[in-house]
């Protein structure tokens, strides 16, 4: 079964070449031309992956990614953010928009094939009622500190409360909390919820905690279980 993009970019070429060249990889390809019409189009059928650009009419990239986690079938969806600049870029992590990843205009087809290829290879939450997804370790369920982990499932609750979380997210909570008081460096983080790829760099690793925080923290002022190491990383409180 062919895993499929909704591509969504004003710009016709680019929006056609990016189509193009994914389909050309296997992937199904939707293109939508506007903000509106993504929201609408994730609204109505899962996808795996939302190549999306920053600057559309309508709804900017960053209020479609917000719309799509808020709610629905595409919550979870990997999404890799095009951007115009490097600063832009930069707006994309620092405003917390729910992007996975972002490429930079002018981008080469390999480095969008690869991007694609990586982010739709993660494990991801299985669809409601839908139990066919294992982790690849057959690892067991946990309780941390009052959180709850099922890998299997890839469900998390936080004093009995359900916690939606990106596979990014879980997978770094999930490092954290099953080695509690072990601090890891943001280059240890790196490579295990990036897996080797070369594009990120140790920011992303702040960011997508920061992002982790605002999801578990009861006061993200004050974190309660994913704490910060000066000068080192990260850890999970001490047991
Ligand atoms: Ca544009």
């Amino acid at each position: 079964m062919s895993l499929s993009v909704l591509v969504v970019e004003d710009e016709r070429h680019i929006r056609e070449l990016v189509s193009l060249h994914l389909g050309l990889e296997g992937f199904e390809c939707v293109q939508v031309p506007d903000g509106l019409e993504a929201v609408r189009a994730a609204a109505s059928r899962r996808f795996d992956l939302i190549v999306l650009d920053l600057m559309l009419p309508g709804l900017d990239g960053i209020g479609v990614c917000r719309a799509v986690r808020r709610a629905g079938i595409n919550r979870d969806v990997p999404i890799l953010m095009l951007t115009a600049r490097r600063d832009e870029s930069d707006k994309v992590l620092g405003l917390e928009s729910g992007a996975d990843d972002y490429l930079t205009k002018p981008f080469g087809v390999r480095e969008l094939v690869a991007r694609a290829r990586a982010l739709t290879r993660r494990p991801r939450a299985a669809p409601a009622g839908d139990d066919t997804y294992q982790p690849e370790d057959g690892a067991q369920p946990t309780t941390v500190a009052g959180i709850e982990i099922d890998p299997a499932r890839h469900r998390v609750r936080v004093g009995g409360n359900a916690v939606e979380l990106t596979p990014h997210e879980f997978t770094l909570l999930y490092v954290l909390a099953t080695h509690p008081g072990i601090v890891y460096s943001r280059e240890a983080l790196l490579a295990k919820i990036w897996k080797g790829e070369t594009y990120v760099t140790t920011r992303s690793v702040d960011t997508l905690v920061k992002r982790l925080r605002q999801k578990i923290e009861p006061d993200q002022s004050d974190p309660r279980y994913v704490l910060t190491v000066w000068g080192t990383g990260y850890k999970f409180a001490d047991p």
